[in-house]
């Protein structure tokens, strides 16, 4: 198979960086691109798409996916918060909400989410880790490209009071978790034309043994494979570890020698000079210098009142920043606009965090940590994963700088066409490979049994009108 998009607008990949390409041509053979040029291309093609009002950019990689729970988070966890947990949904709102999903709630989220996705230009999602076959199933029959693995640890937390945080141990310390999610890893990697590729998720900082972090370390450099962590994501989990270790989440990993660069640690928002905690200290250097990433989720947080400070200070740092959704919506344009913003609000400064750094942070660095020079970027021997942009339509026009476009003004409707792998997920704004009623259906009917079972997973065994009150009353 071999075909020729000519476009108005090319996002193409040179000499180490995007660049902005005017009326050039992409030729694809089969899954990867083989030619990107302004001039002529000669030969014969299976298909021939001539866009000249289009932009072209490569696939969106969203580094924090939660894709079999986080359509629940909608319409649920907006507007409420204890200020005694600085606002975290993690002790009461996550938990209620987590004990109430059953297998088929599971399913329909993650049928929604692989819709979701495509439809607002992510082709790769990094998943923290779910039940992993149906999720890997569902990538695959949705034609996306995943890095999925099952997540494990070596204690639960929970609340018993509404006031503080208890953990329960395991007898095993996480090891036969870790040993499943390592058969699991395995079993996946390389299916599909090796668009699912395994992950080692220790689930969360304050979860975990010293032996777990170590045996998990050893496993993902045995299986040449990423590792991500849960870490700095709420000010209770960052005071445990002072109060148990004497260390920040960062100091105590360091401490461990878990950083590297195939770590990606996620959120990471309360690190030493955050004014939430004002904790003295050199975490961004030891990230920095331990080449480990940080998979920021500006969306989720900021609904919480919580910014990062900043994005541009972690780069200036020398971090590689990449993005991720985490909640719903699950949209890499969304990630790109929040992190943008609240970056600008948080350093008083509107010239950082630029588009193209966003652009980068959702593209070229998570690339760099999975350790594929072949994905986030359109070029010669990239992988064919696509996105074709509608530059006509009512967010995206005037079109001058394509990429401020897309940070600050894109819909996921200006969405026009998605290619994963040199095949087409959807096209004239049709997804080809779901059914999309169905997928929406099966999301509302069964957020409306999740919702009528919260009150077990809820210390107090409050139902979901308490734990979050609606805005309106009935009329
Ligand atoms: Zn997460």
């Amino acid at each position: 198979m071999r075909r020729l998009i000519s476009c108005g607008w090319i996002i193409a990949y040179r000499d180490g960086a995007h660049r902005l390409l005017r009326n050039g041509k992409v030729v694809v053979e089969n899954d990867r691109v083989t030619h990107v040029t302004g001039g002529t291309v000669e030969g014969d093609f299976d298909q021939r798409l001539d866009l000249p009002d289009a932009l072209l950019t490569p696939g969106l990689i969203d580094m924090h996916a939660h894709i079999t729970s986080a359509p629940f988070d909608r319409s649920y966890v907006e507007d409420v918060g204890k200020p005694g947990f600085y606002f975290s949904g993690l002790p009461e709102l996550l938990p209620a909400m987590g004990a109430a999903l059953d297998d088929d709630a599971i399913r329909a989220a993650t049928d929604f989410s692989v819709a979701e996705l495509t439809r607002n230009g992510t082709t790769t999602v990094f998943d923290i880790g779910g039940p992993g076959d149906y999720t890997a199933q569902a990538i695959e029959t949705a034609g996306l490209r995943a890095y999925i693995g099952e997540g494990y640890g070596s204690a639960k937390w929970r609340t018993r009071d509404g006031k503080r945080m208890s953990y329960d141990w395991k007898p095993d310390g996480g090891m036969n978790g870790l040993e499943a999610a390592r058969d699991f890893a395995e079993r996946i990697d390389g299916r599909a034309n090796a668009r699912l590729k395994g992950l080692m998720s220790p689930m969360q900082v304050a979860m975990v043994t010293p032996e777990l972090l170590a045996r998990t370390k050893a496993v993902a450099e045995d299986l040449d494979i990423p590792v991500t962590l849960h870490t700095a994501e709420a000010v209770f989990e960052f005071n445990e570890m002072i109060q148990r270790e004497g260390l920040s989440p960062i100091e105590w990993l360091d401490a461990q020698d878990f950083l590297g660069d195939r770590v990606i640690l996620g959120h990471t928002i309360f690190t030493s000079g955050n004014s939430w905690i004002n904790y003295p200290g050199r975490d961004l250097d030891i990230i920095a210098q331990s080449g480990a990433s940080v998979g920021h989720c500006a969306w989720v947080f900021s609904r919480r009142g919580i910014v990062m400070e900043s994005f541009a200070d972690y780069l200036d740092a020398g971090i590689n920043m990449c993005l991720g959704s985490d909640t719903a919506p699950q949209s890499m344009l969304l990630a790109m606009r929040a992190g943008s913003i609240l970056s600008k609000v948080a350093t008083r400064d509107s010239r950082r965090a630029s588009a193209r750094e966003m652009f980068d942070a959702a593209t070229l660095a998570p690339a760099k940590v999975l350790g594929r020079d072949d994905l986030g970027r359109i070029a010669p021997g990239a992988k064919a994963d696509l996105v074709l942009w509608d530059g006509m339509g009512f967010s995206m026009t005037p079109l001058r700088d394509p990429l401020r476009n897309l940070v600050f003004s894109a819909q996921p409707e200006d969405i026009r066409h998605v290619m994963v792998d040199g095949d087409w997920l959807m096209t004239d704004r049709n997804l080809l490979k779901i059914n999309e009623e169905h997928v929406t259906r099966g999301l509302q009917e069964a957020a409306e049994r999740v919702w009528r079972n919260m009150g077990p997973g809820d210390w107090a065994g409050r139902g979901i009108d308490q734990l979050s009150p609606p805005e309106l009353e009935d009329f």
